[in-house]
């Protein structure tokens, strides 16, 4: 990014000539001249790359002096073969900030600024290579003023392809619910809208958001009430980093990501005396903040509240909008206005989520990659010979396509369940095939039969690789950290297809990128209720304890007086049936059980509400004491050690009937499932010999939970690893899937 401009004037400083041109492999550069200035020019160029620029090979070669007298700039070939990467979108930077806040600046308060440093790239790109003409700026014809910009190699806007100003780009405006533009100066206008509590849906990078004071509880009520939206946290940006401390305490690590060019959400530890409604996270303890990322979001920010809910602009569960015409229908019954703008959107494109870990060591963990990370390729520590489609899993849908060294991992893509969803992922395919002239050869898709990924991999017609969830989840980490080989994998989450039938989610596994032994995992436990039985957290507490009598509901009196007796009766007769009740081993399902016992959360109304707020309840607690639990070896020496969790779970429902409190309970019970899953990857580790441990699954995006996972296992002499790429989550097991399927097909 901004690569030639800066070749031509490292090459012109040294006096060199030559040119240097993009085409669809990447950058090539012809240097001619005397051999001491050539050896510093390829010195320079590795050690002085502009901030955004990254050379992820280089390879040189001699070839006929042509007797060339100056540099040039070569204008994008249409030939070859593509591995060129497609970069992210960029955060505005530094510099065209300062332009647009200078009264005296050709582009002063003009909302598309932009730079080769910064502005759309991903979200405009309609056809490779990334030249204007393949974007939705090829509609402007620059003036010209931007022209000599683009032409002249010395400018900052050197074929910078979103080049524009007023005088020739995109403009904003801002009309009613029914698309009728309203008067005045948009920006201000819909600031003072903003400010008098109104929702206003606003066209952004790679998509519209919702957006309404944060400070307001009934206007985020009204939001949440249309949007269908009834718990899940929103997300809210910030006019700067001073307000982002204002709200929440912002760690060294999560400054730099909140400012850095991705721009993501960072979630953030809440401060007690943030203005910031209680209802944008309702009885969470952390706040979703981000910076301002685009020029409009700078100018709306000064101008309006200092503090926006900015969530996706869609009905709950659909991708987001990105026509005009679209949101205005779409959006029509949530927001009361509209910003809009004619930059078109070709590619629908989330706000990016991360997590930074307590321990300042921990690394900066993607829960959910979008914006400003996507499609960066992943280096692997391999070549395949045969390029790989991998599609991902259901729920949190990515797919990625690996050829040669590189793994691009797509956007994350929603709820496969959704059928506009499902759309969009098969969509995003073609594009992703498109973009990087990538023609898979091998399908990788989870062992799950009935998910509508899986399903989808076996109508193409090419070879079907299936990779067991969980060992997808230990690739993944794997890759993610560039190692190969065989480690321990500590995979937590809520469920995932099992070799054997049944549903496993707490797996301590040893494995490479081929194969995989199951070392240790959570004694199964039945799961009555089906679909329910993610929902409703007395079910897997039901389950669980009817591991110990029939009547479960005995066993905890005072929390199963909460559950409808009509549905007690109906789950007790069905866990009385072995063969209709579906075993599993998912730690999120326990979570939740313990969620339930402890009076903490009765129904997940979104992914992992109960056990989000199991966390935020075990970081309130002071002191506490651990719960028992017992590891069972098996039988016969290749089988895996059970955890057993029921004297935990009994210890929990005791000590909180003498009136232990809640909050040092859930403390205690994080504590507990720490030390047995460290406890068993130790033993995993005495019994293999190994000593790294990949930490991924879903549940390693509970901060306290993994945190606590990384110093035991630090403590015990192992080496830990947690994603820092694409996240823990199933967001991330495309990654896994398409490795551990280049491998298996090449070995
Ligand atoms: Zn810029
Ligand atoms: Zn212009
Ligand atoms: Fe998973």
């Amino acid at each position: 990014m901004g690569f030639r401009p800066f070749v031509y004037r490292l090459a012109a400083d040294l006096k060199l000539a030559g040119l240097v041109g993009n085409d669809t492999r990447g950058a090539f550069i012809e240097i001619e001249g005397p051999q001491r200035p050539i050896e510093r020019f390829i010195e320079r160029l590795q050690s002085e790359l502009p901030p955004l620029a990254r050379i992820s090979e280089l390879s040189r070669q001699d070839i006929a002096t042509r007797n060339e007298s100056a540099f040039r700039i070569e204008d994008s070939e249409r030939t070859g073969v593509q591995d060129a990467e497609i970069t992210p979108d960029v955060a505005t930077c530094a510099l065209c900030l300062a332009e647009l806040l200078d009264s005296n600046d050709r582009r002063y308060r003009y909302p598309f600024i932009n730079c080769t440093n910064c502005g759309p790239r991903y979200s405009i790109i309609r056809a490779v290579p990334y030249d204007r003409p393949n974007t939705t700026m090829a509609r402007f014809r620059m003036c010209p003023a931007c022209q000599a910009e683009y032409d002249d190699p010395a400018n900052r806007r050197f074929h910078a392809q979103p080049n524009a100003c007023p005088v020739c780009g995109p403009r904003v405006w801002l009309t009613d619910r029914q698309g009728r533009e309203m008067p005045g100066d948009p920006i201000v206008e819909c600031a003072r809208l903003l400010a008098a509590e109104r929702i206003v849906a606003i066209k952004g990078i790679g998509g519209f958001h919702l957006a309404c004071r944060a400070d307001s509880d009934s206007a985020v009520e009204r939001l949440r009430l249309r949007k269908g939206r009834e718990a899940k946290p929103l997300a809210v940006m910030v006019n700067s980093l001073a307000t982002a401390r204002a709200q929440a305490l912002v760690s060294d690590a999560s400054a730099e990501a909140l400012t850095g060019p991705q721009r993501p959400i960072v979630l953030l530890p809440r401060r007690e005396d943030s203005p910031i409604s209680r209802g944008v996270a309702p009885a969470l303890d952390r706040l979703g903040i981000m910076l301002p990322y685009t020029p409009l979001h700078h100018l709306l920010l000064a101008e309006g509240p200092k503090a926006l809910v900015m969530t996706s602009g869609n009905p709950t569960e659909e991708p987001l909008c990105c026509e005009n015409d679209e949101a205005l229908r779409r959006l029509a019954s949530i927001a009361e206005a509209f910003l809009l703008h004619d930059r078109d959107i070709e590619r629908r494109i989330d706000d990016s989520v991360v997590l930074a870990m307590d321990d300042p060591a921990g690394p900066i963990v993607p829960i959910r990659r979008a914006r400003g990370f996507a499609p960066a390729p992943i280096q692997i520590q391999f070549e395949s010979p045969s390029p790989v489609l991998a599609v991902g899993g259901e729920m949190k849908a990515t797919v990625c396509l690996l050829a040669g060294n590189q793994a691009v991992v797509s956007e994350h893509l929603g709820e496969l369940p959704n059928a506009e969803a499902y759309r969009h992922f098969l969509g995003t395919i073609r594009q992703l095939e498109r973009l990087l002239q990538v023609e898979p050869k091998i399908v990788a898709a989870d062992l799950h039969p009935d998910y509508a990924a899986t399903r989808y991999a076996r109508t193409l017609g090419l070879p079907v690789v299936t990779v067991q969830h969980h060992h997808a989840h230990l690739v993944s980490c794997l890759a993610d950290n560039g190692l190969v080989g065989r480690v321990i994998g500590i995979i937590c989450d809520g469920t995932g297809y099992g070799t054997d039938g049944a549903i496993w989610g707490c797996e301590v596994l040893a494995g490479d990128e081929t194969a995989f032994e199951r070392m240790a995992h959570i004694a199964y436990y039945p799961l009555p209720g089906g679909d329910a039985g993610a929902r409703q957290t007395w079910r897997p507490a039901a389950g669980l304890l009817s591991q110990i009598q029939n009547d479960f509901a005995g066993l905890a009196p005072e929390a199963f007086a909460r559950v409808p007796a009509d549905a007690l009766a109906v789950t007790r007769q069905q866990l009385g049936h072995p063969e209709r009740r579906p075993r599993t081993s998912s730690l999120g399902r326990l979570f939740d059980a313990a969620a339930f016992l402890l009076g903490i959360c009765d129904e997940n109304r979104y992914e992992a509400e109960a056990a989000m707020m199991l966390e935020a309840a075990a970081r309130r607690a002071g002191q506490f004491e651990p719960l028992p639990y017992r590891l069972v070896e098996s039988q016969n020496a290749a089988g895996a050690i059970q955890i057993d969790v029921r004297p935990t779970l009994m210890a929990l429902i005791d000590r909180r009937q003498a009136g232990e409190d809640a909050a040092s309970l859930a403390r205690a019970f994080h504590e507990t499932v720490a030390t047995m899953l460290a406890a068993a990857a130790r033993r995993a580790a005495e019994r293999t010999g190994l000593a790294r441990v990949v930490l991924s699954g879903g549940c390693m995006a509970n901060q306290l939970l993994a945190g606590r996972l990384r110093d035991l296992l630090t403590a015990a002499g192992l080496a830990v690893y947690q994603h820092r790429q694409v996240p823990p989550g199933d967001g991330g097991l495309a990654l896994g899937q398409a490795v551990a399927a280049a491998r298996r097909v090449n070995t």
